[in-house]
């Protein structure tokens, strides 16, 4: 007879595995509907940038503005009031805007109240500083929880993860870029960051730096750079 115990036990190692997926996986919709990628049939991508603005973004503004591309920016609520300038000059720079959340909260194991009211002051306060209703949430550090899914539907929020994500916090920037450029794809979703969560004046310059030679090599690898909702609805 087979001791209960290896069972229980791969049971639950089973079940936390599945649970650490539902929770952070890419493609995970388990607590609301995600999309973490396009369609491939077109040679088309987007670049998106969480935890701005910062002080710098109008840094990767610049560099996008000088290839004529338009990106996703996904910047927290407090970041939001904290340089509204900022996030309008984003905005009125043609990009997308989407919902990160207000204080960039980690949402496992908060309540469902919690999760809501994140989210809803977030898209309040992009709404009143920019003039732009996002359709787009990305939870943050990619976590979903319990409660996301009613409040996103409550919001009328599409939740969304990414195809690649830069470690541009982390790496130096050689290293991000040929990380994105080695897994660039059609309809791939790019993750970097103008931002760094709610830290005044962070260094993006590993960020900033990828983006300079990263968008170039895009282009010439024959990919348009859109934003989400155009990688994702083409209207033409
Ligand atoms: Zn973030």
């Amino acid at each position: 007879m087979i001791s209960p115990l290896p069972i229980a036990g791969g049971s639950v190692a089973c079940g936390a595995a599945a649970m650490a997926w539902a929770v952070r996986g890419r493609s995970s919709a388990v607590f609301g509907p995600s999309v973490w990628r396009g369609p491939r049939a077109r040679r088309a991508l987007a670049l998106t940038f969480d935890d701005g603005p910062s002080e710098d973004t109008p840094r990767i503004l610049d560099i996008l503005s000088a290839h004529g591309v338009a990106a996703t920016f996904f910047p927290c609520g407090a970041n939001v009031e904290r340089l509204p300038e900022l996030a309008r000059a984003v905005a009125l720079a043609g990009h997308e805007i989407g919902n990160h959340g207000y204080n960039h909260p980690l949402c496992c194991f908060r309540s469902r109240e919690f999760i809501a009211a994140d989210m809803e002051r977030a898209q309040q306060v992009i709404l009143e500083r920019t003039g732009v209703r996002p359709a787009w949430y990305r939870a943050p550090y990619g976590v979903r929880w319990f409660g996301m899914r009613r409040a996103q539907r409550q919001l009328n929020l599409q939740g969304i993860m990414w195809t690649v994500i830069g470690y541009d916090w982390n790496l130096r920037a050689e290293a991000v870029v040929e990380r994105m450029a080695g897994r660039a794809s059609n309809g791939a979703i790019l993750c970097l960051h103008d931002g760094r969560e709610l830290r005044t004046r962070p260094d993006i310059g590993t960020t900033i730096e990828a983006v300079r030679r990263l968008v170039p090599l895009l282009l010439d690898q024959g990919y348009k750079l859109e934003t989400v909702s155009r990688l994702l609805c083409p209207t033409t």
